[in-house]
């Protein structure tokens, strides 16, 4: 009926001009429908719970502002409120102070490690950087050519383990290419890694053994916004299993509302780093907390 949480609450909220301040009848009113705005954006139940809580003490101590409505300023509060969650500030990657820079992606199968792969090698070389794609995704068919692929339309190249050797060792895989960019001196190094469809203590322990190995500067949790309220236990699992620094979130372009990235971003503590929104290497960008906020928001 309502386009958007903003509409919602100035339906709800139409009758409270010229009030000093919310009554706690209002401010219940008013988490009700973020609550639904937020469980519609598919953000996991916990979350939206801790949030609402919080925003309610918020709303209970504000004054209503003589220049917003209250619907306004309840939607200040919350659009704060997320953007805060979220993250504040964009974080940018850790760089190591003695090249190269190791960055290991880690995730599920089919969530995007390659993809990304090819996309923040293209994104790191606009930057100046000279990045090596590792090819440590040793499991799936074809996953060291898709990469190499990537690799090529990023215009960065590729270090893959020599073909015909049966299937190889990726953490072996993983020590030679870092090996081999500081060699050719490559200031940067993204390792794809293997995943699994599902959650797996063997892709867990190969992850870890890659992670042992090369001791990266950043870890990188690649999860798929589409599978919603999954992606929390997911990002435990990782948590738990391997470790992130950061998270990038992929498939944004589909209908996602975005709910995946408030819960994994709150119950890991982990900052978001990038976003992927399309199968092509432009697709992607840095993840701006505030443009998420009011995505979620609708
Ligand atoms: P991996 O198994 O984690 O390495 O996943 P892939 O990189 O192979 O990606 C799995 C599928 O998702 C492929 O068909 C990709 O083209 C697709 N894909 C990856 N990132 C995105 C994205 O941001 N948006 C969309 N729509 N598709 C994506």
């Amino acid at each position: 009926m309502f386009d958007t949480l903003s509409d919602r609450l100035t339906s709800v909220l139409k009758n409270l001009r010229g009030k000093g301040r919310l009554s706690e009848a209002d401010i219940d009113a008013t988490c009700r429908e973020i609550r639904i705005a937020l469980l519609e954006a598919d953000v996991a139940l916990p979350v939206v719970r801790g949030f609402i809580a919080h925003v309610k003490e918020r709303a209970k101590g504000a004054e209503v502002s003589q220049a917003l409505n209250p619907a306004q300023q309840v939607v200040k509060i919350v659009n704060e409120e997320l953007v805060g969650v979220l993250g504040g500030e964009t974080r940018r990657l850790n760089l190591a102070k003695t090249p190269p820079t190791v960055i290991m992606l880690a995730g599920l199968q089919g969530a995007g490690k390659t993809t990304l792969a090819g996309k923040l090698a293209r994104w790191l070389r606009a930057q100046g950087h000279t990045p090596l794609l590792v090819a440590c995704d040793l499991q799936r068919p074809n996953a060291v050519t898709q990469l190499e692929v990537v690799g090529e339309r990023a215009g960065v190249p590729v270090f893959a383990p020599e073909r015909g050797n049966g299937v190889g060792d990726p953490v072996d895989v993983a020590r030679r290419g870092v090996e081999q960019a500081r060699h050719a001196q490559h200031d940067v190094v993204v390792i794809d890694t293997a995943g699994r469809l599902g959650v797996d203590e063997e892709m867990m322990r190969q992850a870890a053994d890659i992670r042992d190995a090369v001791r990266p500067d950043e870890t990188l949790f690649v999860v798929d916004a589409m599978i919603g309220q999954d992606a929390v236990t997911t990002a435990e699992a990782f948590r738990d299993g391997v470790g992130f620094t950061g998270v990038v979130l992929t498939k944004l372009d589909g209908d996602a509302r975005g709910g995946a990235a408030l819960s994994v971003r709150q119950v890991t503590g982990q900052p978001i780093l990038f976003a992927s929104n399309g199968e092509k290497l432009e697709d992607f960008d840095v993840f701006h907390p505030d443009r998420m906020a009011s995505r979620i928001l609708g």
